[in-house]
């Protein structure tokens, strides 16, 4: 489900339609932050949106087995994925284009994208060929 967008999310939700994942990034300390905030929860410095790699790791996930959107076959998979670009840059994100059973912790990902309504598209993650 897509919260609504404003100007700090925005890039995060839109960057898929020219195939890029994009954080923000402080201009001033470089460190990147997920999710969209104002500024850096570090120096207070400005964020901008830089394009990340789109590879991560799952850090943690959950089977889902409900059917809450009818749209979305049960079961799938809620990951939390860290990316590879800093140690503890989280995002949730669901897990496609694999059997539910062979997601781990540790699994090495990677992200695309699937459209959502306009102009959103939903970063999901799939497991990375070696
Ligand atoms: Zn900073």
């Amino acid at each position: 489900m897509l919260p609504p967008l404003d100007e700090h999310n925005r890039p995060f939700w839109t960057g898929g339609g020219d195939g890029r994942l994009l954080i923000s990034r402080c201009v001033s300390c470089e460190r990147w932050v997920s999710p969209p905030a104002a500024d850096c929860p570090d120096c207070g410095g400005e964020l901008a949106p830089r394009a990340v790699s789109g590879r991560g790791t799952v850090f943690t996930y959950t089977v889902n087995h409900q059917p809450f959107n009818p749209a979305v076959p049960v079961p799938y998979v809620v990951a939390i994925v860290e990316l590879e670009e800093q140690v503890g840059l989280r995002l949730a994100a669901n897990i496609v284009d694999c059997e539910p059973d062979s997601v781990h912790i540790g699994l090495p990902v990677q992200v695309r994208f699937e459209r959502q309504g306009q102009d959103a598209f939903v970063p999901v993650f799939m497991p990375r060929r070696a």
